[in-house]
C-alpha cells in the first residue's frame, strides 16, 4: 500500500479565479472554512512545515486559491477563508462566488475538509458550502477545531450537537474533534487523507 509522505509537500501555484486554474490532472482535497478558524495553522501542522501557509497577521489576509502538491498526482488546495467582516461586501461576495465555483465544478476534487471553531459552529455560510459539496457526493470531513479551549465533557457535547445538525440536514460527513494547536486528531486526519489518496489511485 502506497502511503503519502506528508513532509514532501511543496507550494505549486496560486490563482485568483477558478477559470484560470490550468492544472487538470490527478486528484485533490480542498480545505475551506470561515476566516480565523485556523486553516493556515492546520496546513503548517499537518505538513510539518513552519510557514508553508502563512499564519495570517490579521484574519483572512490570504485571499488566493493556493495549490500545494504532495506528489505528482495529489494536491491540497487552500481556499480563502470566507466571511471575515473586515473586507468589503463586494470582496467577500467575489470570494464566496469563486469558492462555490471551485466546489461545484472542479473535476479533480475528491474530498473537502471544512474547518469550524468548536465554539462557534455552524455559521450560515458553512451550511451553504456543505449543501453545495453534498451535491457532489464526495467525502466531507468536518473538523471541530480549537477543541483545546474546552473540557472533555463539552467536547463530547459539541460533537453530538454537530452530528445531530449534520444528520438533520441529510448530509453525510465525517466529524472530528480537533486542535491544530495541541495536535489533537492530527494522525486520525492523516489516515483519512491517506485513505482518500489510496482510493483515488
Ligand atoms: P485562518 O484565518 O483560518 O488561516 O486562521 P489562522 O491559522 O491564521 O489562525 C487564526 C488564529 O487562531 C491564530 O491566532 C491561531 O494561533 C489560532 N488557532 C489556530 N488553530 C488553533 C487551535 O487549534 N487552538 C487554538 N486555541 N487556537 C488556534
Amino acid at each position: 500500500m502506497k502511503l503519502l509522505n506528508f513532509n514532501s509537500i511543496s507550494f505549486l501555484k496560486s490563482f485568483s479565479y477558478v477559470k484560470d486554474i490550468d492544472i487538470n490532472f490527478g486528484s485533490e482535497i480542498a480545505l475551506i472554512g470561515y476566516s480565523n478558524t485556523g486553516k493556515s495553522t492546520l496546513i503548517n501542522v499537518l505538513f510539518n512545515k513552519k510557514k508553508i501557509s502563512r499564519v495570517s497577521k490579521f484574519p483572512g489576509s490570504t485571499q488566493l486559491i493556493n495549490f500545494f502538491q504532495i506528489n505528482n498526482s495529489f494536491r491540497i488546495i487552500d481556499l480563502p477563508g470566507y466571511g471575515y467582516s473586515k473586507f468589503s461586501k463586494q470582496f467577500k461576495l467575489k470570494w464566496i462566488k469563486e469558492i462555490k465555483k471551485y466546489l461545484l465544478y472542479r473535476k479533480c476534487l475528491i474530498g473537502v475538509i471544512i474547518l469550524v471553531d468548536i465554539n462557534f459552529f455552524f455559521k450560515k455560510i458553512d451550511l451553504k458550502m456543505l449543501h453545495i459539496i453534498k451535491k457532489k457526493k464526495i467525502k466531507i470531513i468536518i473538523l471541530l477545531n480549537k477543541s483545546d479551549k474546552i473540557n472533555n465533557f463539552l467536547k463530547k457535547e459539541k460533537y453530538i450537537l454537530a452530528k445531530k445538525k449534520i444528520l438533520s440536514l441529510n448530509i453525510k460527513a465525517d466529524i472530528q474533534v480537533f486542535s491544530s494547536l495541541k495536535k489533537i486528531g492530527i494522525s486520525k486526519l492523516k489516515n483519512k487523507i491517506n485513505n482518500l489518496y489510496i482510493n483515488s489511485l
